[in-house]
């Protein structure tokens, strides 16, 4: 053997990364399941069971291709690699850049090499160079720009369909009594059972651990959800609990998939004539655009970030973050219920509710990220950073984002069934059956009107302020509402 290849757990795909050029008569494969991953905080086991379950398939794959696989258990992955180095007597080990900066910093320090990160469509270098040059970074900018390099859905130099975006017609609301095709399920196997077993967690079907299992809820999304993403993509309901999403971040982000196979099968589509322009661009601007521009501005906006909280935000997680039964608003109930069952909800209950809320009570950003991070199943740091930093609670000042997504209770109305059973009224903004979200929107564009005065794409909403006659009365509301949520009561 001439070299070690370690595979993170998220680099999981045998044709990009560190594997591109791997030889089975020379190399090692090394796999690390490190306890600073499994124990070191408060996961979801939904979570740790697919990324766990996830890298012991794949592993095991790999051996049947006839490769040597070490895959070991240790404190951390430092720990695993000394293990493996000893035995293999410290052959050179090889991997493909890591995807967090605390990673590459610790694999670097101990002397890893590293081959380019292709597990995206947009090298790091050439994010930076677009970004350097920039004085805002508008995503749209960044899109277009990547619609043209990457020649998608393009008619010569112009985009097909006549525009490059087409969300004016993405945001309507969930129909009634909706239903939709059933989502799949995935069946377990033994490798399954025994990651079950040693989590102490009953195994449930929603998240596929091997490519075979990936690669069907991908067909599945372009055969049975596709053309219907992009009307729908904003809209909640109890009645489905993923509308047609489609479900695959979770093996974008570990490697199962890569983003180039799913564009391809979603540019096919459009050109077989099997969706609408509208679903087909709203679909790929999530991923040659949002991921791409989310991965590119975790590496330039650097490891300091994440610390960002420009709106000096201090008021510890709320308990309804952990505990559904300890609020009575019926959206965050339903919330984080579907969160604790799945360890997912879609962009808008992540942003509209959840970052929503922890941006008009204040809440400690560094706090919320830390719980957003823990629960989701795609939530790597790359992309929690800044979805939840910049866009989610506004914390950068503006840096990533040029306006706060704060909303009230009439947003969630139009686009939720939520309200209806609600103990609370979202047209309310004062009094006890007040929406919640409704007066703390207001009282927080109250809080922050000097800031935001001078946001020319804020002025209209802080102006509203001097519409409210009954400024003051809502103050004391929202002074309740707050005191409500953190003993649990609102
Ligand atoms: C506050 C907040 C936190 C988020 N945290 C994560 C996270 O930890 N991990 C994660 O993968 N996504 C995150 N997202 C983005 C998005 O919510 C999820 O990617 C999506 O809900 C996953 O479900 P899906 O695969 O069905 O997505 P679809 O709606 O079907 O979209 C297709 C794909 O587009 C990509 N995508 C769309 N929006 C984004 C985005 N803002 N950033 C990065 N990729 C995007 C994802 O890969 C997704 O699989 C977050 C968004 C917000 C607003
Ligand atoms: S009324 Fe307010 S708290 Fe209740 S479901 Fe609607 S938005 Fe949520």
């Amino acid at each position: 053997m001439k070299r070690i290849i370690y595979l993170a757990f998220d680099h999981l795909h045998r044709d990009f990364g560190a594997l591109k050029q791997v030889n089975s008569k020379e190399d090692v494969i090394a796999l690390v399941e490190s306890a600073r991953m499994t124990t070191g905080r408060k996961w979801h086991k939904e979570r740790l069971f697919f990324l766990i379950s996830s890298a012991r398939h794949f592993a095991q794959s790999l051996r049947e291709e006839g490769f040597t696989v070490e895959y070991v258990k240790a404190a951390t992955t430092i720990d695993g690699l000394n293990i493996i180095s000893d035995k293999y007597k410290a052959l050179p080990i090889i991997c493909a850049e890591p995807s967090s900066f605390r990673q590459f910093a610790a694999l670097k320090e101990y002397g890893v090499s590293f081959v380019e990160n292709d597990f995206f469509l947009t090298p790091r270098s050439l994010f930076h160079s677009w970004a350097s040059e920039q004085k805002s970074y508008l995503m749209e900018s960044f899109y277009r720009i990547q619609r043209t390099r990457l020649n998608i859905l393009m008619d010569g130099k112009e985009p097909i369909g006549g525009a490059w975006n087409f969300d004016k017609e993405n945001r309507l609301p969930p129909p009634k009594k909706y239903e939709g095709p059933p989502y799949l399920e995935h069946q377990r196997d033994e490798i399954d059972q025994e990651v079950g077993a040693e989590l102490g967690y009953t195994l449930t079907t929603t998240w596929a651990t091997t490519r075979t299992g990936a690669l069907a809820q991908m067909n599945n999304f372009f055969d049975n959800h596709f053309a219907e993403f992009g009307p729908l993509e904003d809209a909640m309901t109890t009645e489905n609990w993923a509308m047609h999403h489609s479900l695959l971040s979770p093996y974008l982000n570990n490697g199962l998939l890569h983003a180039s196979e799913v564009i391809q099968a979603a540019t096919d589509a459009f050109h077989y004539g099997k969706v609408p322009i509208e679903s087909a661009e709203g679909f790929i601007r999530q991923i040659i655009g949002w991921r791409e521009y989310v991965n590119g501005m975790y590496w330039f906006l650097g490891p300091d970030y994440r610390n960002n909280n420009q709106l000096e935000a201090e008021r510890p997680l709320l308990p309804l973050f952990t505990d559904p039964n300890k609020t009575q608003m019926n959206c965050v109930k339903e919330t984080v219920s579907d969160i604790n069952e799945r360890a997912w909800v879609h962009h808008i209950p992540r942003l509209m509710l959840l970052s929503n809320l922890a941006l008009v009570t204040g809440t400690n950003p560094q706090e919320f990220l830390e719980w957003m991070r823990e629960v989701f199943i795609d939530a790597s740091e790359w992309v929690m950073v800044p979805n939840v930093i910049g866009m989610g609670v506004h914390a950068d000042g503006g840096r990533m984002m040029t306006k706060p997504y704060a909303a009230g209770g009439a947003y969630i109305s139009r686009m939720s069934n939520y309200c209806k059973p609600c103990k609370y009224d979202p047209k309310l903004r004062t009094g006890e059956n007040a929406c919640p979200f409704t007066t703390l929107y207001w009282d927080f564009l109250d809080r922050h009107k000097e800031t935001f005065a001078k946001n020319h794409r804020m002025s209209q909403q802080v102006f509203g302020l001097n519409r409210l006659t009954d400024l003051p009365e809502l103050k004391v509301r929202a002074q309740e509402v707050l005191k409500g949520l953190e003993l649990g009561q609102i």
